[in-house]
């Protein structure tokens, strides 16, 4: 019930349009309801003695007709456009609010679910909803009116020839409602065998490389024919069931007639009824049949809006886990000294990943993280701009907390290069221009100089309206991450976490890097994850995670001399770095 409250809830802003509706599919129902009347009308005419007042009457016949049916094409063009208009409304407004709550939901959430599922429900649910949302209080109401109606003019013409109609009729309804529920389960078997034949289409040919390279053709061509053999396997199973349902249908409507021609002759004999009357009947039948045949497909629009509602309602009830305090503060001219005062954090309940952690970082001083990968480093970095937040303990800025700090400020004020770079379909300028929506040509010429890829772009036929493809496919790793840390120049943060950013790189590339890593973080507080230690020599502290947490820090000189974790690590790189030159 509450949900049924929630899902009227988005009725509100369109319900004058709703109402409209409902009134002109009334007067749907009405008028098809009174269309029989007229051979009774007819009958009483044509016994008129004189040919002048039967050509009146029949032309006031017409002239009545022809407002009906006026009347009745204005109604069915509102409910046809307004309704569905309304529909695709409520589906905008429904589409709007889940994107809007994706955006608002926190990694913790895209932990454990999966985009593809988010993606259809943004498309294929929220169509089922609408679809529903727009037919479904407009079928009912109508159908119902139909078969209420009807019957009650069918009782009036005659009772006992309604009740054989009403046994042939629920017959038919319950071949109709098994038969139904059958054809449902084939089609969705058939929509789960198709899922089946894409899943192993996109599977071969995202892995074309490796299927060549394995010459493995013949047994992907054996794998696939098996997933396609499988679909049609199931759509001749649907057939064969829609091929029953729709001419069992066409028989008990035969049926229907032969019933009521054997028992309306009998009753004429009887003299119990007047063959006008039986014209009259015959034509309610289906006004009194078609709706109850409409009911029942409906039940399954009925299933799927519901299914998918419940799903769409289970999204938007998700608790935000990490958002704004009610009276959280702006940061503003950030100095940044950053603190940890005894943080703890786990993902889950099971694992703790840090545990009391303390780092003090002086306005504008640098930090580097170095370990074993699982140690924790990166989860240090994430919660610095709130992607999680920390189970006990405190993070300042400046001295303030970050959870009393709005979130759009905080994370205003922190640059991030990673070592995977996202860039959005667009050009390179637009990619850039990211760091800093609304910067001028000129910002971005900057930021895209001080990131050494102006040359690049510039060599590009296309400039700074290069597009990059989809995920910037067509660039390098070394270009996509100067992209990317153009991005930061422009954002122009007062602290920056680079966590592995020159990883993926060759050595080639990473000097190169290097170079503009070191002058973005200028007058920055820097918190900087290295795999190579050479890339973090420099800075003012280098803290050691291990297993144990902080196993030990200092600067680089100072660890060398301590001969510990770190030394070792210095050793076996340097040792490496020799071997190899
Ligand atoms: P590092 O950056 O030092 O390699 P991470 O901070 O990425 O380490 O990971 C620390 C630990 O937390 C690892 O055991 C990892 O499996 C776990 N972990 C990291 N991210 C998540 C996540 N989103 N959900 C659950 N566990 C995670
Ligand atoms: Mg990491």
């Amino acid at each position: 019930m509450k949900i049924m409250k929630k899902f009227i809830r988005y009725y509100r802003p369109y319900r004058k349009v709703f109402l409209f509706d409902m009134i002109c599919a009334f007067g749907i129902s009405i008028i098809d309801l009174a269309f029989p009347q007229i051979l009774n009308y007819l009958n009483a005419t044509l016994y008129l003695e004189d040919p002048q007042t039967i050509r009146r009457a029949i032309l006031v016949l017409a002239a009545g007709l022809l407002v009906m049916y006026l009347v009745r094409a204005a109604c069915k063009y509102y409910v046809s456009a307004q309704g569905h208009i309304m529909g695709a409304r409520m589906e905008r407004d429904m589409r709007k609010e889940l994107f809007d709550q994706y955006e608002r939901l926190s990694f913790s959430y895209y932990d454990k679910n999966n985009t593809g599922e988010m993606m259809s429900r943004l498309v294929s649910d929220l169509f089922d909803i609408c679809e529903f949302a727009h037919h479904g209080p407009e079928n009912v109401f109508i159908s119902l009116l139909k078969i209420i109606g009807s019957f009650v003019l069918l009782c009036w013409i005659h009772v006992p020839l309604t009740l054989l109609l009403v046994v042939v009729t629920v017959a038919m309804l319950l071949f109709s409602l098994r038969q139904n529920k059958r054809m449902q389960a084939t089609f969705m078997e058939n929509r789960r065998k198709i899922a089946g034949v894409n899943a192993s289409l996109q599977d071969t040919l995202g892995g074309i490389r490796v299927v060549k390279s394995f010459a493995n053709e013949k047994i992907e061509r054996e794998k696939f024919a098996e997933s396609n053999e499988r679909y049609l396997t199931s759509k001749i199973d649907n057939y064969h069931c829609m091929g029953w349902f729709q001419s069992g249908n066409n028989f008990f409507q035969g049926l229907l007639y032969v019933t009521i021609l054997v028992g309306g002759a009998y009753f004429i004999a009887q003299g119990t009824l007047e063959p006008v009357a039986l014209a009259t009947y015959a034509l309610y039948i289906n006004i009194f049949v078609t709706p109850i045949e409409v009911l029942v497909e409906f039940t399954e629009m009925l299933q799927k809006g519901y299914s998918g509602f419940k799903r769409f309602n289970e999204v938007m009830e998700t608790t935000v886990d990490i958002q704004d305090a009610p009276d959280a503060q702006e940061l503003r001219d950030v100095k940044g000294v950053i603190d940890y005062k005894d943080v703890c954090f786990s993902y889950n309940a099971e694992e703790s990943v840090l545990d009391h952690i303390n780092i003090h970082i002086d306005a504008g001083r640098s930090i580097a993280l170095v370990g074993p990968s699982g140690g924790g480093k990166t989860t240090i970095c994430s919660l610095l701009p709130r992607f999680y937040d920390v189970d006990s303990g405190s993070i300042t800025i400046d001295g303030k907390d970050i959870r009393s700090l709005t979130l759009e400020s905080l994370r205003q004020n922190i640059g991030i290069v990673q070592q995977d770079v996202y860039l959005f379909a667009g050009s390179i300028g637009e990619n850039i221009a990211y760091g800093k929506p609304g910067a001028t040509m000129e910002e971005i010429i900057d930021a895209a100089k001080k990131a050494n890829i102006h040359e690049f772009i510039l060599s590009l036929p296309q400039g700074y309206d290069t597009y990059v493809g989809e995920r910037g496919a067509r660039l390098s790793g070394g270009q996509k991450q100067r992209i990317s840390i153009a991005r930061v120049f422009l954002k122009d943060p007062k602290i920056l976490i680079l966590d592995e950013a020159t990883s993926a790189l060759d050595n080639e590339s990473e000097r190169h890097i290097q170079k503009s890593l070191e002058e973005l973080a200028k007058n920055r507080t820097s918190i900087t994850i290295a795999h190579r230690l050479s890339t973090i020599r420099g800075a003012d502290e280098i803290i050691v995670i291990g297993e144990k947490g902080i196993e030990e820090r200092g600067t680089h000189e100072e660890l060398l001399q301590l001969d510990n974790v770190y030394a070792r690590y210095y050793r076996l790189q340097f040792e490496g770095l020799e071997e190899s030159a």
